[in-house]
């Protein structure tokens, strides 16, 4: 049963998002698979375990690993895979966390790879009691500084993989798990955003984490694969720190189906999809004054590619932050992708275009640079007076 009224009942605007799957956006359209496998769990009783088993069959079979666990999220499955380092399957240990005494509490984590998803990654890490130990400076991390911060403390090792790491100058997954193994420290690696299922524990990661609402269009989830030993311990705590973060059955189903839907999807299609929207973007913007486009692919190698927009505001009386947030307002907003925005430049991401939107995008647009070629609207936000403004509209919630 679908309800196409719903944001219209709950009085949210419609979104055409172009930045990609993003937690303040609800993250990805869910696909009909997983959808109509939450919906048919939903009145039945299960015994969790059992399903957990049966989500451990399929995360295992989809990315070659040993086994593989449902969390609520990639930043639940971290903090997991963490205490799943440090407790192992002891019961007694997973109920003690996150008071640490008898227990390995150093995370290693290179500095160029402490990022910011929604929240600090070491939150992930420092909820579990364990302390950070950073390696490398904001740029650049070697291979002696990893050795040299494993020890007899070092419970785990994590490796981030996204494009809001430092892009150069961090050690190589393989180099890094190496050194790790080397002292038998396990390497963790967060994938949340990865099309690739199977490269991290091929390069030799003992886990790894994916997000299940992201490329895979599930429901709200996490999935963590690698080996037997830890997704046990991963699983187990559940009954410790895990339990404030419980996953239900309908979005253990739910990523089940994502992920098989996933290995049937014909990816072709998608990005064949895909690249006709990004030409006709490309061709209606590139004539235009003070507009200069270019497609650019992905920064971690995922098969996406994107509109790379920069903004020549001498030419065009608006900056790429003020278009950004003048397309984010009115009853149909549209949401670029603002990475770059302190550059004077963004991107369209075709990726989670609906049919009829990528025109409403190029008439938004359009319209948005004729209001400033056209209209004197005095002075601009600066970058850092917009950033204050959001943040202050944040801790104003609920109002
Ligand atoms: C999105 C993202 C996360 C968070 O994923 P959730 O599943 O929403 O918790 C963590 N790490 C990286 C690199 C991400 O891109």
């Amino acid at each position: 049963m679908t309800k196409p009224d719903i944001l219209n009942e709950l009085g949210l605007r419609p979104i055409i998002n172009a930045s990609g799957t993003m937690t303040t956006l609800g993250a990805s359209m869910m696909v009909p698979e997983a959808v109509e496998a939450m919906a048919a769990i939903g009145p039945h009783f299960v015994e969790m375990g059992e399903l957990h088993k049966q989500a451990s069959r399929v995360i295992a079979k989809a990315t070659d690993a040993q086994a593989g666990t449902v969390t609520a999220s990639t930043a639940a499955g971290i903090a997991l895979a963490i205490a799943a380092c440090m407790t192992g399957s002891d019961l007694g240990r997973i109920e003690q966390l996150p008071d640490i005494t008898g227990m390995k509490d150093e995370v290693v984590v290179q500095l160029g790879h402490l990022v910011d998803f929604g929240h600090p990654i070491d939150q992930d890490i420092r909820i579990t009691g364990c302390r950070v130990r950073l390696i490398g400076q904001a740029t650049e991390s070697k291979i002696h500084q990893l050795e040299h911060a494993l020890g007899p403390n070092t419970a785990a090792a994590l490796y981030v993989v996204s494009h809001h790491t430092a892009r150069f100058g961090m050690l190589g997954l393989k180099e890094f798990c190496d050194a790790c193994h080397a002292q038998h420290v396990p390497v963790i690696v967060d994938a949340a955003s990865e099309y690739d299922l199977k490269k991290f524990l091929a390069d030799g990661a003992d886990l790894v984490i994916y997000s299940g609402h992201k490329f895979l269009g599930g429901p709200t989830s996490g999935l963590v694969a690698g080996k037997k030993e830890l997704i046990r311990a991963t699983y187990l705590q559940n009954h410790g720190i895990g339990r404030p973060m419980k996953v239900g059955k309908e979005s253990i189903c739910g990523v089940m189906a994502a992920l098989e839907a996933w290995g049937r999807r014909d990816h072709e299609a998608i990005r064949a999809r895909e690249k006709a929207i990004l030409d006709l973007w490309f061709d209606t913007l590139s004539p235009l004054t003070g507009i200069e486009v270019r497609i650019s692919s992905d920064p971690t190698d995922n098969p996406i590619e994107r509109l790379h927009v920069q903004i020549d505001e001498t030419q065009t009386r608006i900056s790429a932050w003020e278009l950004a947030s003048r397309l984010a307002q009115g009853p149909t907003p549209v949401i670029v992708r603002g990475e770059y925005l302190g550059s004077g430049a963004f991107e369209l991401d075709p990726c989670n275009q609906k049919d009829g939107q990528p025109e409403v995008l190029l008439e938004r647009f359009k319209q948005e640079l004729e209001t400033a070629r056209t209209q004197n609207a005095g002075p601009e936000e600066s970058f850092a007076e917009i950033r204050r403004r959001q943040a202050a509209q944040l801790v104003s919630w609920p109002d």
